[in-house]
């Protein structure tokens, strides 16, 4: 594609061999309706977190799903686990459990505070 003038930009790219989906993993297998989301953003328009600064939570899932964690590690701390997100999801994804779950893989891994 590069002869032709064209190429992926940085950054939209994603290497996803090179990304550490072992959270993600960590997550489906602990709560198998992660799978299930299909990014629609029903969580982040009621998310309480979110009335208040720039959170969101189906970006969160996404970058998550990628195996993109950095994000997630410094965004998941504004989540106060109140579970509102997870009664709106018309896919029945337990949001609460997801965000508890990488809060506590991130604590596991480097002793953060959920
Ligand atoms: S509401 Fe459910 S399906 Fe929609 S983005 Fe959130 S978790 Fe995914
Ligand atoms: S549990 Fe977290 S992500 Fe869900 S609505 Fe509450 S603050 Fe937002």
């Amino acid at each position: 594609m590069d002869k032709f003038g064209f190429s992926i930009s940085k950054v939209r790219y994603i290497d996803w061999e090179a990304n550490d989906r072992s959270l993600a993993d960590y997550i489906r297998e602990k709560e198998p309706s992660f799978k299930l989301c299909i990014a629609c953003g029903g969580c982040t328009a009621t998310c309480t977190a979110g009335n208040y600064t720039q959170f969101s939570l189906r970006e969160i899932n996404i970058l998550i799903h990628r195996g993109e964690n950095e994000k997630p590690w410094n965004e998941l701390k504004k989540c106060m686990l109140c579970g509102k997100c997870s009664l709106v999801c018309p896919r029945g994804v337990n949001t609460r459990n997801v965000v508890f779950l990488a809060k506590q893989m991130f604590q596991k891994m480097n002793g953060y505070a959920i």
